[in-house]
């Protein structure tokens, strides 16, 4: 399937773009692909979509919130509730708030000082690009939390141009392709749509003595250490979102977001969903069939599971509150499935005690198999009748 694109990508908007410029923008592209202009033509009716669930979520400042903070990822529902699945593959997304629980800091350098209104170009300012970085991160990391050290390459400014892409002193000439308007116009007729240059980048102008260490784009790669504190509860496809730390803008612009998607390494011990967790507690037949206490771990520690008497193999039992640290606080619920281990490797006087309790069972300590070995008795009784009917 093919990447969902932005929302304000497909209304044309920036993301600061008012209530107003948003509805205006989503009229323009609902005419533009319009199934009445454009009949039989599936890409046009696709756009139309897409327009029109990129607007459903941006006129909702709280749907709008959501989708800032999360991206595609932040409109999904939650699981929809229902037992819990052992063995289940899944994948949950969630919600989070995470406020400022970051503590970023750059070391490098470069990147301090922007959004200082330094406008060099009357085209104005452009906002950095945003950044995306997937980071892999243990079970018990998104258990307990952590603090991790996230290296990046990131386009900061220029330090010999402070981002202008000129050399000290040159001068901007007047972008021959748009003719100094900053815009082309493409396709024809009706629809026309006016798009930045694609060789000035909307400035209108382009550096006659190009920078050399930038070569006139006004950013170089600088590696950047970002210390990133991981909440509690993240699960994959968690994004944590830092402000400002993506690609410095352009012209004075504010730098863009850096985005931190989060996958979770599946862990040897729990099967996870959301914030609940699954273990399977292994117990001898004697454990089962006589009850008593095990010991269960969980994220709060060594908990005591009280296993009932007669307990079936297969049973699940619940405990509440120990499963996975929520974002928002809180535990969910650890179920805890018994499973009976038939012992291995039996000593002779371990077998010889078997072979003596074995001898004592009668038909009512194992209801199933007296029922079952009913059932089979009168399956051949009958047959017999049958085949003795069938013989005359
Ligand atoms: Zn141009
Ligand atoms: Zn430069």
């Amino acid at each position: 399937m093919a990447e969902k694109r932005d929302y304000y990508e497909v209304l044309g908007v920036p993301k600061n773009a008012s209530a107003d410029e948003i509805k205006k923008a989503y009229r323009k592209v609902a005419m533009q692909y319009h199934p009445d202009r454009n009949p039989g033509d599936k890409t046009a009716e696709e756009k139309f979509k897409e327009a029109g669930e990129a607007y459903e979520v941006l006129k909702d400042p709280q749907k709008r919130q959501r989708y800032d903070q999360f991206g595609h990822e932040g409109m999904k529902n939650a699981w929809g509730g229902g037992g819990f699945d052992f063995g289940r593959d899944f994948t949950g997304f969630q919600d989070i708030d995470l406020g400022d629980i970051f503590e970023s800091l750059f070391h490098g350098g470069g990147f301090s000082g922007f959004g200082g209104g330094q406008r060099r170009d009357p085209n104005g300012p452009q906002r950095g690009n945003d950044l995306r970085f997937d980071l892999e991160i243990d079970f018990e990391e998104a258990v307990f939390g952590s603090t991790r050290t996230v290296d990046l390459n990131v386009n900061g400014e220029c330090p010999d141009c402070h981002g202008s892409g000129a050399t000290p002193g040159a001068t901007r000439e007047k972008c021959k392709q748009c003719n100094g308007r900053g815009f082309v116009v493409m396709g024809g007729g009706f629809f026309q749509v006016r798009q930045p240059c694609p060789i000035c980048h909307g400035a209108g102008t382009i550096v006659k003595n190009p920078c050399r260490t930038c070569h006139g784009s006004g950013q170089v790669k600088k590696p950047c250490h970002i210390s990133l504190r991981i909440p509690k509860g993240v699960d994959t496809g968690s994004r944590l979102r830092l402000a400002g730390k993506g690609e410095s803008g352009l012209r004075g612009g504010p730098p863009g977001d850096l985005h931190v998607v989060i996958h979770v390494r599946d862990s040897e011990l729990f099967v996870r969903q959301d914030d609940e967790l699954a273990y399977t507690a292994y117990v001898s037949p004697i454990q089962a069939a006589l009850g008593g206490d095990i010991e269960i771990p969980t994220p709060d520690g060594i908990a005591r599971l009280k296993i009932p008497a007669g307990t079936a193999n297969g049973k699940v039992l619940r405990l509440r509150g120990k499963g996975m640290p929520r974002l928002n606080g809180g535990y969910g619920d650890l179920h805890v499935r018994v499973l009976v281990e038939v012992p291995d490797r039996l000593s002779s006087k371990q077998r010889g005690l078997m072979e003596q309790l074995e001898s004592t069972f009668s038909a009512t300590n194992f209801p199933l198999r007296q029922k079952s070995s009913e059932a089979a008795a009168t399956f051949f009784r009958r047959r017999d009748s049958l085949n003795k009917n069938n013989s005359q």
